[in-house]
């Protein structure tokens, strides 16, 4: 094995140098990923444009690998052992509190590093914490006793496996929380990986329509978003949305709305809001927004509308997205659409942003041995 392990890191706003780290320990309780694929999503867009630290980062947060190292107790305690093609969570737990228990990772405060500065979070993490390897824009992760660990099914390669945490997102928050179901009608806005992931969600759930929303630089999006079971595309840019929709359900609207865009503003929940039906329909937002001028807060209370917010993805989420990556019953490999090396970081970052990179890219794996 190598002493050193070669990592992108993010230097600064927009800035990735690649450097080396020395190979880590491993302790009998701990293990080293060597990483097949981190897949790039519009998170990585924003933190690195906008990172939320000022300390140096190896980005990298939908981690796929394999256990190249594990110790005794680690294999003991979690069950996986060298060899093993696994995919790991960015969230770290800390294995006490309530949410740990239930599988929500996500909201332990031992990974949430808005409120915690000595959080533990793959792809936020400063790489000057020792032992460092806590971002998957690197050749090894580091796995303490605390990661987050999912066994890969045979039959999904390490490339579609990176699909993981879109197809996860979509089954927490187009099932879960949006409680989307046999027979529902879905509108979901914008056609990126995590639209897509959350059409192939939808149809596997039953929905009986599904109406995808984008612009008109989306064209291969969209037509990929056919190819996985969209009932009808709708370009914004051409069509009045809202109009098409009620077309579309004989003026009824649809009973859940799916914020899959990224930089869109107000726009997609305002939306939202006008397409849903009359009562008690549902609306998953992400909200990046700090305000929101003139909120239809009356319209949300006399539709009876429930709002809930897209957080990342449980365990359940995970298991559930792997099977059904590991049924292949949609052509996933439609949405791999390219591969970038460890160099290519910036590159990769900017073509999934749409900001002057490769075209037409939907999603992207970082391969660091490629
Ligand atoms: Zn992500
Ligand atoms: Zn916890």
């Amino acid at each position: 094995m190598a002493e050193k392990v070669l990592a992108a890191v993010r230097v600064a706003p927009g800035k990735t140098e690649i450097r080396d780290y020395p190979m880590p320990e491993i302790a009998e309780d701990a293990a080293l990923m060597k990483m097949e694929v981190a897949g790039i999503c519009g998170t990585d867009v924003k933190l690195y444009q906008h990172p939320p630290t000022k300390a140096d980062v190896i980005m990298g947060h939908e981690n796929i690998g394999i256990i190249a190292k594990a110790g005794r107790e680690f294999t003991r305690r979690k069950g996986f052992k060298e060899g093993d093609l696994v995919f790991v969570e960015h969230y770290v737990s800390c294995g006490k509190c309530e949410w740990c228990h239930r599988g929500e990772y996500r909201h332990c405060e031992n990974t949430d590093w808005r409120n915690n500065p000595d959080s533990i979070r793959y792809g936020y993490t400063s790489a000057e914490k020792a032992p460092h390897l806590w971002g998957g824009f690197a050749q090894y992760v580091y796995l303490p006793w605390n990661a987050v660990v999912h066994r890969v099914p045979s039959g999904v390669t390490p490339e579609l496996a990176g699909l993981v945490t879109p197809m996860a997102n979509g089954v927490e928050w187009s099932l879960f929380e949006g409680g989307v179901g046999y027979n529902s009608t879905v509108l979901i806005q914008g056609p990126g990986q995590q639209g897509l992931s959350q059409t192939v969600i939808c149809k596997q759930a039953g929905a009986s329509l599904v109406i995808v929303t984008g612009t008109s630089k989306d064209g291969a999006r969209m037509e990929v978003a056919r190819t996985l079971g969209a009932d009808y595309v709708i370009d914004v840019q051409k069509e009045d949305p809202l109009a098409r929709i009620m077309e579309i359900t004989g003026g009824k609207g649809v009973d859940v709305s799916l914020d899959c865009t990224a930089g869109a503003g107000t726009i997609p929940i305002l939306l939202g809001v006008e397409a849903l039906k009359r009562k008690a329909g549902t609306i998953v937002v992400q909200g990046e927004m700090k305000e929101f001028p003139n909120f239809p807060l009356e319209k949300v209370t006399t539709k009876y509308i429930t709002i809930k917010s897209a957080r990342g993805h449980s365990y359940r989420a995970c298991e559930l997205a792997l099977a059904q990556l590991a049924s292949h019953r949609f052509p996933l490999e439609k949405v791999t659409t390219h591969r970038f090396g460890l160099k290519d970081v910036d590159l990769a970052i900017r073509s999934v942003g749409n900001q002057g990179g490769v075209q037409d890219v939907i999603h992207a794996s970082l391969m660091p041995w490629m």
